[in-house]
Parts: structure tokens; C-alpha cells; sequence
């Protein structure tokens, strides 16, 4: 994960090892070093800008008067704007005062979301919670299957229209799963919905049906890391469409960059709660920023 980025950055920090106080000009020169590992990771433009801003400010302001010397203090400093740009605090999901909570998912086809129902579904359980996992993906004809294959893996709940009812409406059946849930005491219900290759008019606007009769406490855009920073033009379209609180990366395992996961929350404002790390179940964890930037700085 991220090899590329550790391994610019820690030539980055090798070549200010002995340095004493730094001058301006290497300020200058380490910030332009930065910048290139950070473009070479697939990184939005925007971001790598506030994130050179703030790095080249910081280290010019830098106490020299602290026990750390200046390529301890330029890592320092990497480290800390690496978890801001990654949003800071973990942020958990918010549970509704009165049961159940609904959690969307949406995302593009491929993207990772029925394996992430099933990873949520997993996690959720073992927090106390009692899942009900909901197949609203009406377009993939194996959609529903692949749930319920996710779910018993699980071992949660799945409410999905009953096999040989032809294609069925996904707005009813996300509509009725409220009041199914309801009735059968669960407490969380995680939506999955449909997703294209590209971003379609028409699902976007199921998806956004589907957010108007949910409700939901969360809506998660799931998007796969690989894809670099093309994740940001996704997840704008998605912020218009149907809007989200929360992101999960997927994939992780398989991003050697690390675009997605350093651009997404900076362009969208909205935090990244999950990550997923493998096909497994338990390839899964909250997403935590500082964990993340020392796993990056190595
Ligand atoms: P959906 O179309 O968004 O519902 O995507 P799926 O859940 O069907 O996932 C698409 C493919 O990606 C499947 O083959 C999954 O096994 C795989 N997949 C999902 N999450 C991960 C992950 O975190 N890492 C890896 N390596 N594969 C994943």
C-alpha cells in the first residue's frame, strides 16, 4: 500500500539528515520534492497544492529551538499534514436516536459495495448491532444472489424481493425494508444499491429515490482506491446526484499510489469512515488517518 509515496518521501527526509538550520532555499527545494512524490501518487492538484502550502509555511515557521532537528521536524510536520489532508479524527458512524439506523451505500458498479454490505454487516454484529442487509441493486441479475451469499457469510440478515418476482422496483423495496426492519427488530439496515460502469443519469436518480424514502443516517460512497484520483471527478458526480456523509475506500490492498485515499477527503469535504483491504470479510477496519500517515512515513 502506497509503496511509490513511502519511498520518495524517505529520500526526501535521507537528503535533509545533517542538515543544520534549514534556509529558505531548502525549504523551497524540499517542498518542490514533496510535490513531485505527491503528483507521482495520482494526487489531485488542488490537494497537493494545500498540502505544499501549509508544509512550506509551517516549516519556515518551525521553532528551531525544539529538541528535534530539521529533517525530524520537516517529518514531523509531513506526518501531521498527511492525517489532516486524511481528515483528521476517525470518524464513526452516527447512530439515529430512534432504531433503525439506515446506512446507504453508492458507488460505481464494481466498486466494492455488496462485498462492503457483507463487511459492514460482519462489523456492525460484532458491535451489538443486529443487521439487516438490504438488496436494492436490482440491476446486476446476480446482485441479489451475491448478497444473500455475503450475508450468510456473515451470518446477518437479508431482506431481498422474493427469487422468480421478476426485477422488481429497488425504491419499494428499500421502502419496505424500513418497516420490515422495524418489525423484525433490527436495528441497522445497510441499503446496497445499484451502480454502473460509468456514472448513469437514470441510477443516480434510483439512487437518489431511494435516499428520499430511506432517509438515511449515512450515506456511504464507496469507491475503489485504484482508480487513483479519477475518484474525485466520481465522487462529485455522486455529491451532486445523491449526496453522502462518509466515504469508504476499497481495494486498498491492491493501491500502490495512494491518490484516491489522500484526494477524496479534501474534494469532498466529507470524511473517510471505512477502509477495505482485501475480498475477505475481515479485510475491513474504520479508517483511521494517523494510522494511515505512519503507515505512509513508514
Ligand atoms: P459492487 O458492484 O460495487 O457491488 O462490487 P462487488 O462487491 O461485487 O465487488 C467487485 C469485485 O471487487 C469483487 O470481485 C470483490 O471480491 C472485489 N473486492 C471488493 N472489495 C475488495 C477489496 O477491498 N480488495 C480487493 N482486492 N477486492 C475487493
Amino acid at each position: 500500500m502506497f509503496e511509490t509515496l513511502s519511498d520518495r518521501l524517505d529520500k526526501v527526509f535521507t537528503g535533509l539528515r545533517g542538515k543544520g538550520r534549514l534556509s529558505d532555499a531548502d525549504i523551497d527545494a524540499t517542498a518542490r520534492e514533496i510535490r513531485i512524490a505527491l503528483l507521482e501518487a495520482d494526487v489531485a492538484l488542488p490537494v497537493v497544492r494545500a498540502f505544499i502550502d501549509a508544509v512550506k509555511e509551517r516549516a519556515r515557521g518551525a521553532d528551531v529551538s525544539q529538541a528535534l532537528n530539521p529533517a525530524q521536524q520537516v517529518v514531523k510536520i509531513v506526518n501531521e499534514e498527511l492525517i489532516t489532508i486524511l481528515g483528521g479524527e476517525t470518524r464513526r458512524i452516527r447512530l439515529a436516536k430512534q432504531s433503525p439506523t439506515v446506512i446507504m451505500l453508492a458507488g460505481l458498479q464494481g466498486a466494492g459495495k455488496t462485498t462492503l454490505a457483507g463487511k459492514l454487516g460482519r462489523w456492525l454484529k460484532e458491535q451489538g448491532h443486529t443487521p439487516l442487509l438490504v438488496a436494492a441493486d436490482l440491476q446486476r441479475p446476480n446482485a441479489v444472489n451475491q448478497l444473500s451469499i455475503v450475508a450468510g457469510q456473515a451470518g446477518v440478515d437479508v431482506y431481498a424481493p422474493e427469487p422468480g418476482n421478476g426485477i422488481g422496483n429497488p425504491v419499494q423495496v428499500a421502502r419496505d425494508s424500513i418497516d420490515h426492519a422495524r418489525r423484525t427488530m433490527h436495528d441497522v439496515v445497510v441499503v446496497d444499491t445499484a451502480g454502473r460502469l460509468g456514472i448513469d443519469a437514470e441510477l443516480m436518480q434510483q439512487a437518489a429515490d431511494i435516499r428520499d424514502v430511506v432517509q438515511p443516517d449515512e450515506t456511504l460512497f464507496v469507491v475503489d482506491a485504484m482508480i487513483g484520483q479519477d475518484a474525485v471527478t466520481t465522487a462529485q458526480a455522486f455529491q451532486e446526484g445523491v449526496g453522502f456523509s462518509g466515504v469508504v475506500l476499497t481495494k486498498l490492498d491492491g493501491d500502490a499510489r495512494g491518490g484516491a485515499a489522500l484526494s477524496v477527503r479534501h474534494v469532498t469535504g466529507q470524511p473517510i469512515m471505512f477502509a477495505s483491504t482485501g475480498e475477505k470479510l475481515t479485510d475491513f477496519d474504520v479508517f483511521h488517518p494517523e494510522r494511515m500517515a505512519s503507515r505512509i512515513l513508514g
